[in-house]
């Protein structure tokens, strides 16, 4: 895997200030497989610079200007899109068709989306005597996580280079190569000096570094609820925007009038994708006490047949986390009906697809974001049992409701306290708003909504 020993700062790789560097693990075999220098506040200090430098310019290219250039990055993401599947595959362990299908198919859409938006977005609108202009931000720190290495970067790039902004990027220290391999197309795609940055590095030094930044107006932060406050907290006292998008604990809510065996196998499948490492995965499934029982069959059934066709977890650290989990629900009283603690293999982060049945609410592992394949299957009794349980956690990012008939569900879903449901199995849709209510977060990324993020208004008056 190629990796690049610098920094990527004004339009060119420059030498990191100091000389500590981070290994990068293939998580399937446990070898290290490159090096990336690890930041310093000194590197994160020279790359906001130069994005405060490249603001004006930047902020003044019409949206024409800032379209084309958008729809120029999503084509190298095209060109390049086997070196992406390649380098998401060697750094996160995701089996390559997924990451062909997801890890370099979803930024494609998300950069054409934007692309599309910069061109037609209403940056100015007339309310009453007054002229109202949407304006850049300003510069983003944006801090992503390992999950989805490349879709995470591109939701904030995208929308924020579409909105004017300039950007310092600090991505997850387990996946830099694929930042790397986007700060590449980032040149290809003819984007000016300054306009995008990278810095690598470790969170609490380059990350801290970076949120901290007094050169940066907004913070977009994505990753756990922990770091999450602590970022929440700094930016509140520098009174500086911030965007969280944080865990989840989401329910996939299956109605009795449901096609049972449907919303059982996409739930499960659901869950084991990308190994369980997805925020908005619905970890707790929900049945009615009348069909509990087939439903674990079922899911006993789906689990077991994904075998060890699903990948490795991102590290040894994930591991030993997910496997403590499966432990721990154990312990209390859940019943493991496929999968377990033990690890398949000798060698890589493997856990089995895990199903837990006789899950009860207040469990840790119906509480807890495990990010790992484990699915918690809970009984209800009634309609008011199972939105008292799909609500009773801190968390509210996603979430599915399965009926016989849309109008059902929707009546289910308008009363979850979350940012996303799907609807019957409702089709991933990249202009939807995405984001979470209580604990998993703070604003929306995607589409228009997305866009606004990075937009602050002015308004003048006639
Ligand atoms: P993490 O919070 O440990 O790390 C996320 C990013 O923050 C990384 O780049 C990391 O280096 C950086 N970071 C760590 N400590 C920091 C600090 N003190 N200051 C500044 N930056 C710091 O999370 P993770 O383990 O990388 O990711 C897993 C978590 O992310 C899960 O909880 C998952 O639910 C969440 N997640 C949420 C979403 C979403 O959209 N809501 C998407 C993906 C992942």
């Amino acid at each position: 895997m190629k990796a690049h020993d610098g920094m990527y700062i004004g339009g060119e790789w420059r030498a990191a200030a100091g000389t500590d560097a981070i290994e990068v693990v293939d998580p399937a075999n446990e070898q290290i497989i490159a090096h990336v220098p690890a930041g310093t506040a000194e590197d994160v200090d020279a790359a906001v610079r130069a994005a405060r430098a490249a603001l004006p310019g930047w902020a003044a290219t019409p949206p024409a200007g800032r379209a084309a250039r958008v729809a120029a990055l999503r084509d190298v993401l095209v060109a390049r899109k086997g070196e992406i599947a390649a380098t998401v595959t060697a750094e996160l362990g995701a089996p390559l068709p997924f990451s062909q299908a997801v890890h370099a198919g979803v930024p494609i859409l998300v950069a054409g989306s934007y692309a599309e938006l910069a061109a037609s977005y209403a940056f100015e609108e007339k309310v009453g005597n007054s002229t109202v202009y949407a304006e850049p931000v300003g510069v983003v720190g944006a801090i992503t996580p390992w999950n989805y290495p490349l879709h995470q970067i591109v939701a904030k790039v995208a929308p924020a280079l579409a909105a004017g902004c300039t950007i310092v990027l600090k991505p997850a220290e387990d996946t830099p190569l694929t930042a790397q391999l986007f700060a590449e197309a980032v040149h290809e795609a003819g984007i000016p000096a300054g306009v995008f940055n990278l810095v690598t590095g470790l969170g609490p030094v380059a990350g801290q570094a970076l949120a901290e930044h007094d050169g940066v107006d907004l913070v977009s932060f994505t990753g756990s609820t922990a770091v999450g406050k602590q970022i929440g907290a700094t930016a509140g006292a520098a009174v500086k925007r911030v965007a969280l998008e944080l865990g989840g604990k989401s329910a996939n809510v299956i109605l009795p009038s449901a096609d049972l065996a449907k919303a059982v196998g996409v739930g499960v499948a659901n869950v084991m994708g990308n190994s369980g490492q997805t925020c908005s995965a619905w970890t707790r499934m929900l049945v009615h006490s009348s069909q509990y029982d087939e439903a674990v069959a079922l899911a006993a059934e789906a689990a077991a047949k994904y075998g060890d066709r699903i990948g490795p977890l991102v590290n040894a650290k994930q591991h030993a986390r997910v496997r403590g989990y499966i432990e721990r629900g154990v312990a209390e009283g859940a019943r493991l009906v496929a999968g377990g603690p033990e690890a398949p293999r000798e060698q890589g982060y493997f856990v089995s697809p895990t199903v837990f049945a006789d899950v009860t609410p207040e469990m840790t592992v119906a509480q807890e974001e495990i990010f790992g394949p484990v699915v918690s299957l809970i009984r209800y009794e009634d309609e008011d049992d199972a939105l008292r349980i799909a609500n009773g956690t801190v968390y509210g990012l996603a979430g599915a409701v399965w009926a016989g008939d849309d109008a059902e569900a929707v009546a289910f879903a308008r009363r979850m306290d979350t940012g996303q449901v799907d609807i019957n199995g409702g089709r991933f849709n990249p202009l939807a708003p995405f984001g979470g209510y209580k604990q998993s977060g703070v604003g929306r990324e995607l589409g228009s909504h997305g866009l606004a993020e990075y937009l602050q208004t002015k308004s003048l008056q006639f």
